[in-house]
Parts: C-alpha cells; structure tokens; sequence
C-alpha cells in the first residue's frame, strides 16, 4: 500500500493523473470532429473484444466487420473503418452527432482528445477540439475564483487530502481506459467510496489541475 501511495506521487504518473483530472472536468460539444476525416482509430484486441461484448457478436465477427488491416502492419493492431460520404468512422452517427458505441468505444476514443503531454510543457490541449477548448477557458477562468483558491491551498496545505484525491485521480483514469475491474479493486483496497460526489471531485480537478500544470 505504501509502495502505491509512493508511487502516485512520482512524475511516472504524473501525467496520467493529470490527464485524468482534465478528463473529469471535459465536456464533449459533440462538434463530431474527432469521429470522421482524416482520422483512423486503431483498435487492439482488447477493444475489439469489448465491442465484441457490446454488440453480442463474436470477436472474429467484430474484427471482420468492423475493421481494417493497420497500413503500418503494426503488431496486434488493426483499424476501425471509415465509411462514406464523409470518411466517417463506422459507428459514428452522424444524424445524431454521437458515437453509437459509446459504452464501449476503443481505448484511443477514451483518451481524447486529452493525451497529449509532455513533461516540458504539460498539458497540452487539442486546438482542433472545441471541447477541450473550453476546458482551457474554464481553467484560465477559475485562476480568480475565491474558492477554487482556497481548494488549492487546502490541497498545498494537507498532505491527506492531497493523497485521497490522487487516488481518486488514479481511479477515474483506469475507469476512463476501461479497466473498471482494476479501478473498483482500488477503491476497495483504499477505502475510497464510488461513486465520487461529483460535484466536489469536479471543484478537486479544477484545483488539482491549477496546482500542477502550466497554463499558456
Ligand atoms: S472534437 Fe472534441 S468536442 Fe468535437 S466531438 Fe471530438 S471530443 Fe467532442
Ligand atoms: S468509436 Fe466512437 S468515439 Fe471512436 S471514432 Fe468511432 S464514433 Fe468516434
């Protein structure tokens, strides 16, 4: 146990919480953007399997029907397809603007369009995505919100409430990757309760994340 409390304040997952506390504060506008065009999704087989689970087919049936070989023939992964007119990944629906797998998107979806870090210059936020432009704004916003402030010098101040809420972080981002199993065994072991009130663990984020990175 003390091992991981150690390790949740190391730079090896620094940018994993990070990127975990943008996540929880990031709202989709549903622009559709990210889902057809110039992108391709490369899916391995553990996400394949899921939308395997999540359609009640085979994973030989969701490999045929719905992917691609990798053009770079990279090992264990292949491709979602895009379909016409507009080059569209196969589960985007474009009528509803929304991904008709959501539940079980692919790792990749999960992650974006927050996963562009560097130790140099930290978060980094996709220019492309209105959401996570937003999310920026809201950040450079919330620098003169009075309580925010307070919530930082709380999180500055006690070590505890620092350490609970990297769990917390750690948490979320192996449920936003899909690895519910792990995360719920890690609330277990920390006696952390889920759900998170998510209001307050939205105020943390905010805090969290005007704490630790740098914003240009
Ligand atoms: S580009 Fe961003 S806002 Fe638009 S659909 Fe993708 S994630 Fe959502
Ligand atoms: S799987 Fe869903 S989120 Fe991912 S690219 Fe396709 S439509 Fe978009």
């Amino acid at each position: 146990m003390d091992e991981f409390l150690n390790w949740l304040q190391s730079v090896e997952v620094k940018d994993f919480l990070e990127c975990s506390a943008a996540d929880v504060l990031f709202e989709c506008a549903k622009c559709g953007q990210c889902c057809q065009g110039e992108e391709y999704i490369a899916v391995e087989d553990q996400d394949i399997e899921r939308i395997a689970i999540g359609k009640g087919i085979t994973q030989e049936e969701a490999q045929h029907v719905y992917t691609d070989d990798d053009p770079q023939k990279r090992s264990g992964v292949r491709m979602l397809k895009n379909i016409e007119p507009n080059n569209q990944c196969i589960f985007y629906d474009a009528g509803r603007k929304i991904c008709s797998i959501y539940e079980y998107r692919p790792t990749t979806c999960r992650a974006h369009p927050i996963m562009n870090l560097s130790s140099d210059y930290g978060l980094v936020f996709n220019k492309n995505c209105p959401g996570a432009m937003h999310l920026a704004d809201t950040l450079r916003k919330s620098k003169d919100d009075t309580s925010i402030k307070r919530k930082m010098e709380r999180l500055k101040k006690n070590r505890q409430d620092l350490t609970k809420l990297r769990i917390k972080l750690y948490i979320h981002g192996q449920q936003r990757i899909g690895r519910d199993e792990h995360a719920n065994e890690t609330a277990q072991r920390c006696n952390i309760e889920l759900p998170f009130d998510e209001i307050a663990f939205k105020k943390s984020c905010l805090a969290y994340l005007l704490l630790f990175i740098n914003l240009s």
